[in-house]
């Protein structure tokens, strides 16, 4: 039985540059959207006969902001997709939106096209922390955006959230677990703000002028895992809660180390290699450059490297841990230790797969690496 694979498309077009952003992504510029998607769809032609006999079962449309695409970009890319690969045996399509990117047509063109999951961009609730994040929209429009997807029949519906966000207390993220929950997603994300290289808040941070709490991260953390549990969602990820049927199996089949093709600048794959147990590159993360390479050379790969079962495994165990079907032991190098683990009540053994408790979940970095 040919094991499944994954697709990823990177759309890094954004109207705003958030500060704390890392992703590639710029605003759209000169960029002519046409020669883009007409890239995305060669880019899949080159790669797709190393793929030939196995079935795509996930695609996520991620970025960037992919809900700037006009009806007219997003109906090609689709078109263009399914003349390359077989749609037939796929669970799942996401696509990461933003709040007042789209109208009812453009949703409805969303579900239209076969997309299953759509995940809103929302953040916060609280005008305050919109703008300290750089957000250009407002809690309402968030909310409005919502009912449109709702409206347009889109059958799983995701909020993204932000907590230990500039300015945020316990009681402004409990507000915001509240407005969520008022909107009845299928699902919900909490991200805990983290400053990485290359952005704005990095070097705020860096200045001194942004300042990390490890102790209030941890109680917002716990604020969220309390509430969203209460509220019948299973918190699948360290940052992730679901209602039944509703967790994301894009994220899933990567956390489980399935193979998936990335398409588009910046993108990442991972497939069988053929010397290797796995072959890893990473397209160019320049847009115009994404553009010339494939038009070029027919792909667009600028680093690649081969791992072996080893670090493929030991990759598994910062993932896998994550989440609360746990870490098989068979992941772990032989003679791992992990018993004081589970004496100081940070995990549970069960059916060989190590799984962190609530307490374990907040160390969950920190425990990947004493493992690793
Ligand atoms: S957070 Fe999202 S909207 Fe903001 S810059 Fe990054 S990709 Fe764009």
């Amino acid at each position: 039985m040919p094991r499944p694979f994954s697709l990823y498309l990177h759309l890094p077009f954004c109207h705003k540059i958030c500060p704390y952003c890392s992703f590639y992504k710029h605003t759209p510029g000169k960029t002519d959207f046409t020669a883009f998607i007409n890239a995305l769809l060669a880019e899949a032609r080159h790669h797709a006969p190393k793929i030939a006999d196995r079935p795509l079962r996930t695609i996520y449309l991620g970025g960037g902001t992919p809900s700037l695409l006009s009806e007219k970009h997003l109906t090609h890319l689709f078109e263009g997709l399914r003349e390359v690969f077989s749609f037939s045996q796929v669970e799942e399509i996401d696509l990461e939106a933003n709040p007042s990117t789209f109208h009812l047509a453009k949703a409805q063109l969303f579900h239209e096209l076969g997309i299953t999951r759509v995940s809103l961009g929302v953040q916060s609730f609280q005008k305050r922390e919109l703008t300290a994040l750089g957000r250009d929209h407002s809690s309402k429009e968030a909310a409005e955006s919502f009912h449109l997807l709702r409206e347009a029949g889109i059958p799983s519906c995701n909020l993204d959230l932000m907590f230990s966000v500039p300015l945020q207390t316990e009681e402004t993220w409990a507000d915001n677990l509240a407005q969520a929950l008022a909107l009845k997603p299928d699902h919900l994300s909490c991200y805990n703000l983290t400053y990485e290289e290359d952005t704005a808040y990095f070097e705020q941070f860096q200045k001194g002028e942004l300042t990390e709490d490890g102790n209030l991260n941890a109680r917002l953390f716990t604020l969220a895992h309390d509430t969203l549990t209460a509220a019948g969602f299973r918190h699948y990820e360290t940052s992730n809660y679901a209602t039944p049927g509703h967790h994301s199996k894009h994220n899933q089949a990567y956390w489980e180390g399935d193979d998936y093709l990335g398409l588009g600048p910046s993108a990442v794959s991972t497939f069988d290699g053929d010397r290797s147990f796995k072959l890893r590159w990473k397209n160019t993360p320049d847009t115009d450059k994404y553009i010339h390479q494939i038009s070029t050379v027919g792909h667009a790969m600028q680093d690649s490297e081969e791992l072996n079962e080893e670090q493929f495994n030991l990759e598994r165990i910062a993932l896998l841990l994550r989440t609360d079907t746990g870490l098989p032991l068979s992941y772990l190098p032989s003679g791992t230790r992990f018993e004081q683990l589970l004496e100081n009540k940070l995990a549970n053994l069960t059916e060989n797969r190590l799984i962190l408790t609530r307490s374990g979940s907040l160390l969950v970095d920190a425990i990947a690496e004493s493992l690793i």
